[in-house]
């Protein structure tokens, strides 16, 4: 077995996980392997795979989803690293971390959306007009020479006006493993980066990790859609620098226009590429003086975007309307199996989205040496076979290796989010369900729901209850919104303390029940609220029939409806049981799911009760002894890691263990000076200023993103303060000795001194000058109200009273989101509703303040308050 594997134990789980990789990669066949959390598949793959690849001179691409996984994966090859310099052994090997171009690229123009920015780039680099595209053979042998995170090449690359996208390239010719996203190998560029490796295919051993979005990240890149009002919005971008061009967008609408008028009302419709593509070329072929061929047309929208790109200021990332026209055009003429519908809805919509994913991925995955497909949620194996065209794949199903009695799981009676059987009363039904369940953990609980809508039903029955007690609850709740940023996510994530009895609300398939990890038993119950089947639209059916088709009528069914829903389920269900000691509930909240032809698609691990009292069986179980030791060992842990890692820094054995303070939130301005100290020792030397200033103050810049600085529990906790408040106060605690310089690895740290390691844990009130003038100035900031906005905020008494309802509201709701109160309703809209007391959302919408997303998430709640 490989000498690689970077720790002491190799577990029962991963010593058969690396067994059958070892048999893959010399028969040169690929695996597939449902590998659930705990067993350690990263360090389990990477260890027989970079044995083989050193061996046989071969490449590895470590594939990712995410860029937050990259992490673990460098940090598991600098461990394999370790142990080759501790056994003086003299194997060597060299990696290359490397994300998007635009990710990367340290120039303005990476705000543009990626098109965009894309070809600007590629203009750029033929013009010779990026100064930082360029190559340097000793900056590519340091990347070559030590193992860097994507964060770290990029300052290194900044430090020495380089690419670092480039840069990263260059140095894939030399490298033995490369971890990047699916896209570098499952999309067209695959074919530059074999040139840039200069490797064949079959060199290529590839580990695709938490492969089940495999399926959906291909037909993502191939799917889009078209509508009226993006046709009017992108012949507005074009009309000032191209008439020509401007007629031919509106030919194309006038075209599309012609197109609705001919089709039955209320309805969707499957569409045939050449309905599309010929009516389009007809209407351009119409122009006086010659038209242009569909794909002429489409190079010309291209070249145009970069002039218009070019012309503006690099101010935002967003897709524009010209943008998703071109990538519409471009994707619906392609000749893969694609379902193509027209749906007549009050703005009418031409989509369409790639079926097969394994028109793609069956030559990728054969054409490699070696494919290791794996995830703790790849079930049932032969599925995944099936729809990426892992013909002669390895099927492997491993044991969890967590002791099946930590798991609780359940599948509640009666309960259901059937579309016939939704209901106030289902969803008060619910509500009380949950609030049973909660008070039955005595801990925190998370209920991942189908839909946002569903969502919001529930817990408005939270928030107007006959019950106080549920309607108390609702304090407790912490809801995921829709399109909140990663910073948000984390804010709202970071909520959860080990006693802190909260509920999280969230969707199924969100970021919050999916790829998150709630680590140290944070979770005591996971609630699935509702089997998250797709609604049946056309190009669900069209999914299902195609799989009907290709695999016939049963796998057709399961592959194409059942089992999407089932994979969310089990993404959502796994969040709360992430180690071999942790110990929780899964409640499966909805009747449905133990009807045989659901049950039988859950994994055969989940022991399953049907019951109508799952908060008794709840109260039991958290009342049995190995459960309560578990969940006391978990507590324990996590104080001994903050004061473990505090003596492993500052080393002073003095200091009582007992004492090591945390800083839950600030609002007392001397714990300011002590959040500082906190963020400086979090990062243990590997921050400047510049960036811990930006951690604690919350920023949305890009490198906080990136780096995942917005998952440290200092993120933000400083938002009233500016950057260069923090860093006057991280200079005065230089000054004071409570920190010290650290070093100049790419630019100068800081690091807390044995002072500043004493202050923190005894919680020491640290008096910081800096502060009393950043208050003063604060204070002069505060504008005075004009005689004519103060007359402006008289309310009648009625109104008053009403204003205050209203406030209140808001204040609950800004606390329970941890946001500025202002963040939800300015006063003067709140003042507004108390005098024009809207009836409607047509009415409510007409108050100052209340745009579309506003009135969407909050205007319910506005009218019942107003209504009384
Ligand atoms: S060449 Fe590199 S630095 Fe220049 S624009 Fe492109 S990605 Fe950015």
């Amino acid at each position: 077995m490989t000498s690689l594997f970077p720790f002491p134990q190799i577990r029962d789980g991963q010593k058969e996980l690396i067994k059958d990789i070892e048999t893959v990669l010399e028969t040169g066949n690929s695996l597939i392997a449902h590998a659930p959390t705990g067993i350690g598949k990263t360090a389990a793959a990477l260890a027989p795979c970079l044995e083989y690849a050193l061996n046989n001179n071969k490449i590895i691409f470590f594939l990712t989803s995410k860029q937050s996984q990259h992490r673990i994966v460098i940090d598991t090859l600098r461990l394999i690293k370790d142990k080759i310099d501790k056994n003086k052994s003299q194997i060597n090997f060299s990696v290359v971390d490397i994300i998007s171009k635009q990710a990367m690229c340290p120039r303005d123009i990476a705000r543009e959306y990626y098109a965009v920015f894309n070809e600007m780039c590629i203009h750029e680099q033929k013009t010779r007009k990026c100064r930082y595209f360029r190559s340097d053979k000793t900056v590519t042998n340091q990347i070559l020479n030590n193992i860097l995170h994507v964060e770290e090449l990029k300052d290194l690359c900044a430090e020495n006006v380089l690419c670092p996208h480039k840069t990263a390239v260059d140095a894939m010719a030399e490298a033995d493993v490369v971890v990047c996203d699916y896209n570098y190998v499952f999309t067209d560029i695959l074919e530059t980066v074999l040139e840039k490796t200069g490797k064949p295919m079959d060199d290529l051993i590839l580990i695709i990790d938490e492969a089940h979005n495999l399926p959906d990240r291909i037909r993502d890149h191939l799917s889009g859609e078209l509508t009226l009002n993006l046709i009017d919005e992108a012949a507005k971008e074009i009309s000032p620098l191209d008439k020509k061009l401007h007629r031919h967008i509106r030919d194309v609408g006038r075209f599309f226009d012609r197109f609705i008028e001919t089709q039955p009302g209320n309805t969707e419709l499957n569409i045939s590429r050449e309905e599309i593509t010929q009516g389009i070329e007809q209407a351009l072929q119409e122009v006086l003086g010659g038209g242009l061929s569909y794909m002429e047309f489409v190079e010309s929208l291209k070249a145009i975007e970069v002039e218009i790109a070019e012309k503006e200021q690099h101010e935002k990332k967003e897709k524009s309307p010209l943008t998703s026209i071109i990538e519409f055009l471009e994707g619906w003429n392609t000749n893969l199996p694609c379902s193509r519908v027209y749906r007549n809805e009050v703005n009418p919509v031409l989509s369409f989205r790639l079926l097969d994913p394994s028109v793609l991925s069956e030559k990728i995955i054969s054409g490699a040496h070696t494919a290791v497909m794996m995830s703790g949620t790849l079930y049932p194996v032969e599925m995944y076979a099936d729809i990426l065209g892992a013909k002669n794949a390895l099927l492997k199903q491993y044991k969890s290796p967590f002791p099946s009695e930590n798991k609780l799981v359940l599948i509640t009676k009666r309960l259901t989010t059937l579309y016939s059987m939704r209901s106030d009363s289902m969803y008060n039904e619910m509500a009380k369900k949950i609030s049973q369940i909660h008070d039955a953990v005595g801990g925190n609980a998370a209920v991942f729901f189908p839909s946002y809508s569903l969502m919001d039903d529930v817990y408005r029955k939270f928030q107007y209850n006959s019950d106080a007690k549920i309607e108390d609850k609702s304090e407790d709740i912490i809801l995921e919104e829709r399109r909140m940023s990663k910073a948000a996510k984390n804010k709202l994530f970071n909520k959860l303390k080990i006693n802190s009895n909260k509920i999280l609300f969230g969707v199924q398939a969100g970021s919050l029940s999916e790829g998150i990890d709630y680590k140290n038993n944070i979770l005591r119950a996971v609630i699935i609220a509702g089997l998250p089947l797709s609604p049946p639209t056309l190009e669900v059916k069209n999914q299902r029939d195609y799989y009907i088709n290709k695999f016939g009528q049963e796998k057709g069914i399961l592959y194409g409806y059942i089992y999407p829903a089932i994979s969310k389920v089990m993404q959502a269900a796994g969040r709360g049981i992430r180690s071999e000691n942790d110990v929780g509930a899964v409640i499966l909240m909805d009747a449905r799911f133990a009807y045989p032809k659901y049950r039988k698609c859950l994994p055969p691990d989940y022991d399953i009760e049907i019951t109508d009292e799952a908060e008794k069986i709840c109260s039991e179980f958290f009342k049995k002894d190995f459960v309560v030791k578990a969940l006391q060992e978990a507590e324990n842990k996590i104080r001994e890691e903050k004061v473990k890692k505090s003596f492993e820094r500052i080393k002073v054995e003095e200091v009582k263990i007992n004492s090591m303070p945390v800083i839950e939130k600030i609002e007392d301005k001397n714990l300011i000076p002590l959040a500082v100290l906190e963020c400086v020792y979090e990062f243990n030397e590997r921050l400047g200023v510049h960036k811990i200033a930006g951690i604690l103050t919350g920023s949305n810049a890009k490198f906080i993103g990136e780096g995942g600085y917005n998952e440290s529990k200092n993120y933000g906790v400083l938002g009233n303060f500016t950057a260069a408040d923090i860093a006057a106060v991280i200079d005065e605690l230089l000054q004071k000795d409570y920190l010290e310089r650290a070093g100049e690895f790419m630019y100068p740290t800081v690091k807390v001194s044995r002072t500043g390691g004493l202050a923190i844990l005894k919680k020491e009130e640290i008096k910081v000058d800096t502060l009393s003038q950043i208050k003063e100035y604060q204070e002069k900031e505060q504008k005075q109200k004009t005689p004519h906005e103060e007359a402006e905020d008289m309310l009648t008494p009625g109104e008053t009273e009403l204003f205050e309802k209203l406030r209140m509201w808001r204040r609950k709701l800004a606390d329970r989101n941890n946001v500025p109160p202002y963040r939800i309703f300015q006063d003067k809209t709140l003042r507004e509703v108390a005098r024009k007391k809207p009836g409607t959302k047509e009415e409510l919408k007409e108050i100052y303040g209340v745009g579309e997303a506003k009135l969407e998430k909050y205007g319910g709640v506005l009218i019942e308050i107003v209504n009384g």
